[in-house]
């Protein structure tokens, strides 16, 4: 939406995920967090640049980071 603040969208699978952790230190903006049920979450998704690091480190392709809903969005109707 017009004026309002975007963030890129994190999707973590956790049907994928074995918990292995790789994607909290790899963040550096520090958006990642583990929980008490061992599958990470982004806590501080204002902060992420859309580096995809985590999505690289991920061992499994848990991750995945979109910035297409930004595009879609900022398209004139057709
Ligand atoms: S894309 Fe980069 S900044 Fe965003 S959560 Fe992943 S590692 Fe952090
Ligand atoms: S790096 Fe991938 S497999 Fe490891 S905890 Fe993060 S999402 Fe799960």
């Amino acid at each position: 939406m017009a004026g309002q603040p975007r963030y890129p969208t994190i999707e973590i699978y956790k049907e994928v995920c074995i918990r292995c952790g790789a994607c909290d230190p790899a963040c550096p903006e520090d958006v990642m967090r583990i929980g008490a049920d061992g599958y990470p979450f982004a806590k501080y998704t204002e902060d992420c640049q859309a580096c995809f690091l985590c999505e690289w480190d991920c061992p499994v392709n848990a991750i995945k980071i979109s910035v297409h809903k930004w595009w879609e969005e900022d398209q004139p109707a057709a």
